[in-house]
């Protein structure tokens, strides 16, 4: 008999269009998302319902959807493997987050870490900032995604999307929703420049994946050290020019600096010009052209994104419709109606 066909495993994740992107995002999440698009179904989502707790200009926020997008190809995201579209064009997730939030109590909204991070930054402590938890589990859950691939500040998120699901399963008793896991890079946290963890939201902190030779190079000389000479032994797991190269370099090339670092020999500026060579012969070259190539072609980034949003937009559909079966919202004649019509519009590429 032969084996009945397996269904691949599908994979879900987001990145914020909050700014730009930067090595923490690349190798806690993206490099992962690049590298699984070989190996299961795969949709990825600019996050700009997300990012508007952060970006409230609308030139900016189209900006950074532009940008992520421009780099998610750069870097090797297939349109042809992967789905890579904007959260916003598939609106229904809102529909859905709200539809959690009715099951969801207040005390697991309370205890993201999360919401807490963001306002200790000086985040405004906005309503959306505090549902973020609640759309990001509608934005897992309404793919029907088995994995969730992020950075490790994303796993209580999931933890708590698991926890909706279920409560909304018990509620409504129907098993609507299959319960989302996470998935960890082998650098799930990428260290900051200035010492912390690497964020959008503290430009000192990042290096930007394409950012001009000469930025990333100003920035990386500017990484504060100790007064430590170049033949005192040092500790490379509290260096961030070390814990940086780490990320770039060969295991033989890391290697040689970690022990130049501990016995005494290498010093923080021949460390600081390494890091910025590696740098540029993973980022630069190829893939610098490529992504200068995506903003001669807005038009080529915008109709992969509609592609992909049109195929996500159907998922999404039919997982709704189970959500109106078991909660008694209909899906009535109106929402049948715009759902088909986008798709009579769209040319009606298949799902
Ligand atoms: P965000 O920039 O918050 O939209 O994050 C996009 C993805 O990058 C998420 O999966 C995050 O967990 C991941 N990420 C962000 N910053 C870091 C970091 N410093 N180290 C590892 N992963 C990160």
């Amino acid at each position: 008999m032969p084996e009945p066909p397996k269904t691949p495993m599908r994979y879900l994740s987001g990145v914020q269009s909050s700014g730009r992107l930067h090595l923490g995002n690349y190798f806690g999440a993206i490099q992962n998302h690049i590298r699984l698009q070989d190996e299961g179904d795969c949709f990825y989502f600019i996050a700009n319902y997300h990012a508007l707790t952060t970006v409230q200009a609308a030139k900016e926020l189209e900006k950074f959807t532009f940008m992520v997008a421009a780099d998610y190809l750069a870097l090797g995201l297939d349109p042809n493997k992967a789905l890579l579209f904007r959260q916003s064009d598939v609106p229904e997730v809102n529909e859905l987050a709200w539809i959690l939030s009715t099951v969801t109590g207040m005390g697991l909204m309370e205890r993201a870490h999360s919401y807490k991070d963001k306002v200790a930054k000086g985040i405004a402590p906005s309503l959306g900032l505090f549902y973020y938890p609640a759309l990001m589990a509608a934005d897992i859950l309404i793919y029907q995604s088995d994995k969730v691939p992020v950075g490790q500040d994303q796993i209580q998120h999931i933890e708590m999307c698991r926890d909706m699901a279920g409560y909304f399963n018990n509620t409504f008793k129907k098993e609507v929703f299959k319960l989302p896991e996470g998935v960890l890079s082998e650098a799930p946290k990428v260290i900051g420049l200035t010492g912390g963890k690497m964020s959008k939201s503290d430009e000192d902190s990042v290096i930007p994946i394409f950012g001009e030779p000469a930025e990333i190079k100003k920035k990386v000389m500017s990484i504060v050290t100790d007064s430590k000479g170049v033949h005192e032994p040092k500790d490379p797991d509290q260096n961030v020019i070390y814990l940086l190269y780490k990320l770039v370099a060969k295991p033989e090339e890391a290697a040689q600096m970690e022990k130049g670092f501990r016995q005494g020999g290498m010093g923080y500026g021949d460390a600081k010009k390494l890091l910025i060579g590696k740098l540029e012969e993973v980022f630069g070259g190829e893939r610098r052209e490529k992504r200068k190539k995506m903003e001669e072609k807005p038009g080529m980034v915008e109709d992969t994104l509609v592609a992909s949003a049109r195929k996500a937009r159907r998922t999404a559909a039919s997982t709704m419709e189970a959500v109106y079966a078991a909660t008694g919202i209909p899906c009535s004649r109106v929402k049948k109606e715009i759902l088909e019509l986008k798709t009579q519009n769209s040319g009606g590429s298949s799902g």
